[in-house]
């Protein structure tokens, strides 16, 4: 029988308290969820903490008495540490329970995980993210979800507590494919988000009033008008760091390697991406890249 989900009758494991994960835990307490949550830095669990979440010491211990465990902590290595490493959730999640990893990863360790969890008798969902620390505060975010569908249909109703389009793409590792192909978008969106200010502040035009009108014509995008207003501020305060693009950027390079094609935009955005890393902006938001084409264009 398929499990009930409610806030009377199901807890929550939760791992991964980071720019992306804090807020959307948050949501799922607001709704009157129980939360176990564990943090590598325990300060950043503390706003959870207090809002009533519980304090668990690993994952392993975060996942004991859960009925459905989400994790979305920083890289693949990161993914394979807390499900499957020493104190990993694989060693102590009940049978019947079902796993959620929202952190952008490797489509192959989301078929992996499948694999390990369902010789347990539980269910594992890869349920990547699009829409950035706004749409995570805002509860607003795409989730683009793989694995067995009768699993996802069950969880639909804490998803929709932290996102507002949902999808099933498929079986497991689908999710990830599909924020791959999110990411590819992107990327080439950046150097066209950037180039268009740098040339706007060359030509002498204001670039606040640049992107109040472009965005609103078929440039329209996400990146322009969230990030365009925190470039002409130097802002560069993530958001979305650096050093997770070009994870993601890796990972959909090495799976097109992986399918025999060849993806010559994304090559050079990676490029880019590696150099700004280089100046020192690993840790910056991805719309530090301007630094990086303002060098090259002779700014
Ligand atoms: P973040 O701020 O670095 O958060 C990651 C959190 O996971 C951190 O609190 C980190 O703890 C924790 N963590 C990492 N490894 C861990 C481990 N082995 N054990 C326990 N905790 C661990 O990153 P984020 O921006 O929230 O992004 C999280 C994931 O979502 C990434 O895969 C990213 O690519 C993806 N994503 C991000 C955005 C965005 O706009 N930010 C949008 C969509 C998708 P520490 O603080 O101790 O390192």
């Amino acid at each position: 029988m398929a499990m009930e989900i409610s806030p009377g009758k199901t807890t929550i494991g939760w791992i991964g308290t980071g720019i992306m994960g804090a807020p959307m835990a948050g949501h799922l307490l607001r709704a009157g969820y129980q939360l176990s949550v564990h943090n590598r830095t325990r300060s950043k669990a503390e706003p959870l903490l207090q809002q009533g979440a519980t304090w668990a010491d690993s994952p392993a211990d975060c996942a004991a008495d859960a009925d459905v465990i989400f994790t979305i902590v920083g890289f693949p290595a990161d993914v394979e540490q807390v499900h499957l490493g020493d104190k990993g959730i694989i060693h102590s999640i009940r049978k019947g329970a079902i796993v959620v990893d929202m952190t952008t990863s490797e489509p192959s360790l989301a078929k992996r995980l499948a694999d390990e969890y369902r010789q347990k008798g539980v269910s594992s969902l890869d349920a990547p993210v699009s829409g950035g620390d706004v749409g995570a505060r805002e509860a607003r975010l795409a989730i683009m979800v793989g694995g067995e569908q009768d699993a996802f249909e069950t969880v639909l109703p804490l998803f929709e507590l932290m996102g507002k389009n949902i999808a099933y793409m498929g079986p497991a590792g689908a999710g990830q494919h599909t924020k791959m192909c999110n990411q590819i978008l992107i990327a080439g969106t950046m150097i066209g988000v950037c180039e268009s200010l740098i040339y706007a502040a060359k030509a002498g035009l204001d670039q606040s009033a640049v992107i109040d009108i472009i965005s609103k014509g078929a440039a329209g995008c996400w990146s322009i008008s969230n990030l365009g207003p925190r470039i002409i501020k130097r802002d560069f305060a993530p958001g979305f760091i650096v050093e997770h693009f070009i994870k993601d950027m890796k990972i959909a390079l090495s799976e097109a390697k992986a399918m025999n094609l060849k993806l010559p935009g994304l090559e050079l955005v990676e490029k880019l991406y590696e150099r700004l890393a280089q100046i020192g902006s690993q840790h910056d938001g991805t719309h530090a890249l301007i630094r990086v084409l303002e060098e090259m264009a002779g700014e």
